[in-house]
Order: C-alpha cells, then sequence, then structure tokens
C-alpha cells in the first residue's frame, strides 16, 4: 500500500478490504475447507504476528509509562495546594468519565447477541495473548482483593501475566521517583524515558504492519461468522461517540458551570480551535502549544496555572480515553461471553483510570494499554485486533475530551483559587 497515504488512510484501507473479501469468501465459501485452511494457517497466524509485536512490550510499556506517569503526578501534589487539586480533579473526572462509559455498555451491550455457537467458535480461536490468562472465578473479598493486588516479587507477577500486581508496583515505583530526592533518582527516571521510548518505536514499527494485520483479522473474523459482527461492531463505535458526546458536553459543562463559575457556551466557543486540533491530530501533545495560549489568553486562566495544569493533564487526565478504554473492555467481554461480575468491572474502572495516567498524548497511545486490562479480566486479549480499524475515529474524539478536560481542569483549579479572569472579548484567532 502506498507510503504515501496517511497511516490511518491505510489501515482503514485495510479494515474495508478485510471485511469486503471476508464477507464474500463466508457467503461463497464459508465452512469449506479450503477456506478454512486459510484462515486458519494465513491469515489468522499472519493477524497474531501483528497483534504479538505489540504485546510483547506491552509490560516494559505498562512497568515505564505507570511509573513515569505517577512519578509526574507524585511530583505535583509535592507542588502544594495547585498540585493537590490537579491530582484531585484528576481522579475524579477521569473516574467519572469511565463510570459513564460502563453505564451505557452495560445498558447497550453492544458486544452481545451473537448466536452460542459463534460465540464458542470465537472463544476456542482466541489465543491466550500475552500470558495465560486467569479468569477471576473466585473473586477474592474484602482485604484479600487488595493483597491479591499487592505482589509479594514482581518479576513472578510478570511472568504470570498478574498486570494488576504490575500495575501496582510500577505504581509504587513511581511514587518512590517522586518522593526520593531528584538528583538521587535523575538517571533511574532517564533510562525509564529511555525504556519508554524504546517501546513506543517498536509499536511504531508494529504499526507499519497495521494496515495488513488489521484486513488480515478482520477477514478471518468475517470469512468465519459472516457479516453478522458488523453490527457488533458498528454498535460498539456508536456507544463509545455517545458516552465522549456525554461527557464532553454535559458532565463538561456542569462541572464548568458549578466548578468554574463560566458559561459553558462561553467556554466551548472560546476553546473551539482547541478541540478542531485536537480531532484532527488525535493527539494531546500536538495540540498542547495552542491549548495553554488560549486557555490563557481567552479564558483568562493565569499562565503558572495554564502551564502546570495543561503540561501535567495532557499525559495525566486523559477521560475520553479511560472512558474509551472501559467501553471497550467491556464489549470485547459481551463478544466473547465472558461474564463480567461487579467486582472484575470495578477492577476494569481502577485499571481505566491508571490506563488514562500512563497513556502518551498520541495518537493510538492508549491501544496497547487495554491489553493489560484485557488479560486481568479473563477477555482475550487478540480482541483489540477487532477494533483496530475502527479506532482512528474513535481517537479524535477522545483526544478531544482529553483536551478538554484538561483545559476543564485548569478553569476549575484557577476558579477554586479565585485567579479566574475571564475577558470580556478576546480576539478573533484561536
Ligand atoms: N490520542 C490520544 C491523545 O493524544 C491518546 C489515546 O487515547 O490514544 O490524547
Amino acid at each position: 500500500m502506498s507510503e504515501r497515504w496517511p497511516l490511518h488512510v491505510r489501515i482503514l484501507i485495510g479494515l474495508a478490504v478485510g471485511i469486503v473479501t471476508g464477507v464474500a469468501a463466508n457467503v461463497v465459501a464459508g465452512g469449506e475447507p479450503w477456506l478454512v485452511n486459510t484462515t486458519d494457517y494465513v491469515t489468522e497466524p499472519f493477524g497474531r504476528i501483528f497483534l504479538r509485536l505489540i504485546f510483547m512490550v506491552v509490560l516494559p510499556l505498562v512497568f515505564s509509562a505507570l511509573a513515569l506517569g505517577v512519578a509526574g503526578l507524585g511530583d505535583a501534589a509535592r507542588l502544594g495546594r495547585i498540585g493537590a487539586k490537579t491530582f484531585a480533579y484528576t481522579i475524579l473526572a477521569t473516574g467519572l468519565s469511565v463510570a459513564l462509559g460502563l453505564l451505557l455498555v452495560n445498558v447497550v451491550r453492544p458486544g452481545a447477541g451473537l448466536p452460542e455457537e459463534t460465540r464458542a467458535a470465537l472463544a476456542a480461536n482466541a489465543s491466550r495473548g500475552p500470558a495465560p490468562v486467569t479468569a477471576p472465578t473466585d473473586a477474592p473479598v474484602g482485604l484479600q482483593a487488595v493483597l491479591a493486588i499487592v505482589p509479594d516479587n514482581p518479576l513472578r507477577a510478570a511472568v504470570n501475566g498478574d498486570m494488576l500486581a504490575v500495575m501496582f508496583f510500577s505504581l509504587m515505583v513511581g511514587l518512590g521517583l517522586a518522593m526520593a530526592p531528584r538528583e538521587t533518582v535523575a538517571p533511574l527516571i532517564a533510562v525509564l524515558e529511555g525504556l519508554y521510548a524504546v517501546v513506543m518505536q517498536v509499536i511504531e514499527l508494529a504499526m507499519r504492519l497495521a494496515p495488513y494485520g488489521v484486513a488480515a483479522l478482520l477477514f478471518t473474523l468475517t470469512a468465519r461468522l459472516g457479516a453478522g459482527v458488523l453490527r457488533q461492531l458498528a454498535s460498539y463505535v456508536l456507544v463509545v461517540l455517545a458516552g465522549l458526546a456525554i461527557h464532553q458536553f454535559v458532565t463538561y459543562s456542569l462541572i464548568i458551570r458549578f466548578l468554574g463559575g463560566m458559561s459553558p457556551v462561553l467556554f466551548f466557543q472560546r476553546i473551539r480551535t482547541v478541540m478542531i486540533t485536537a480531532f484532527s491530530t488525535s493527539s494531546s501533545n500536538a495540540t498542547l502549544p495552542l491549548a495553554l495560549i488560549v486557555t490563557e489568553r481567552n479564558l483568562g486562566v493565569p499562565r503558572e496555572i495554564a502551564n502546570f495544569v495543561l503540561t501535567l493533564g495532557s499525559t495525566a487526565n486523559q477521560n475520553g480515553t479511560a472512558l474509551f478504554e472501559g467501553v471497550t473492555v467491556l464489549f470485547l467481554a459481551q463478544f466473547y461471553g465472558v461474564e463480567l461480575s461487579l467486582q472484575s468491572q470495578l477492577m476494569v474502572v481502577l485499571m481505566s483510570i491508571l490506563a488514562g495516567v500512563g497513556t502518551a498524548g498520541v495518537p493510538g497511545g492508549s491501544l496497547p494499554l487495554i491489553v493489560p486490562v484485557l488479560v486481568t479480566v479473563g477477555v482475550p486479549p487478540e480482541g483489540i485486533g477487532i477494533i483496530f480499524g475502527v479506532d482512528r475515529v474513535l481517537d479524535m474524539c477522545r483526544t478531544v475530551l482529553n483536551v478538554t478536560g484538561d483545559i476543564t481542569a485548569a478553569v476549575v483549579v484557577a476558579n477554586s483559587e479565585h485567579t479566574l479572569e475571564v475577558p470580556a472579548v478576546v480576539p478573533d484567532v484561536a
């Protein structure tokens, strides 16, 4: 495929080619030996190679991203009142967004409705991903649940694929980094940043295969199961979009009105260029410079607060990403017929919040971080192959939320410090 087209366009083409040829093959030759052999021995293994290139760096990614993310947040808390407020806001707003997503996905159940035998076929074909999947059957209760998260040996936890314990360990390392003397831990932070950069590079290499991987995975899915599965995929997309829209325009409006003391209409009007930029770049990081200018100039947030909250928020406060992760995990659980207890769902909330903290503000930054959540609650991680093809449009929308959430946080913090001075008129640009 021509390298001149942007990656997301090539992935979309891969998605279309996979679906069209897969559905056609299913109609013409569904169940015939040659088609079964093609999916079993060619397209499915190829799709899995692509996924495994990503799975294999999930462990170092979780460790470095979370330790660095928490070190950043911990630093914030050390910066006193403003840091503490930003920290509290991030956890609260992210928790709210995941809860909203989970509510929607439980009510609409976009992944449900596959016939039993189709589901059985899916489960039989599902790989076990980067580590043995241990579905939480006899879920521990009370303090035992906490005990299960705290590893006595982080290496064993990593080898066993106990991602929650790995996340807990990473979190503690992040706290340690934030609390230890800066000069002493600076080299370790540099190493973690190096590790993180390498992981990102490997993922970028793997993503070059994405158009073909997505084509192979969707061919396999539709050639085996027919066009019926597309209904599930479409309603999943709609649920994510509905969740994002509600959080963007209802939750943020309420927050801006009651905690920010500003008119939501004025707020959205004045940040519209930022929203458009976030939408078109799919990257909180790329939108940060413009967001800084607009938050200070159009909304009257003092520069120190805008700089601090937005810079931290562009990686740590990712409401859209967290909502998307929660919905995706539950959708895939429904798709594969994995029943998630209330406790497992709470685990999804917790891990999605952490994933929001650990995700980089770059296009598709959150995709690899869905894997540990899936593994922990016993959903086949290869499920992310199903959503790869539709991810770009979701990414564009969740990035708008991520960035709006950061600006909202800056307004709330400034207002609580009584330093918000919304200008009566603003220049036309931005
Ligand atoms: N693209 C998102 C951002 O930059 C991250 C993600 O959810 O993939 O905010």
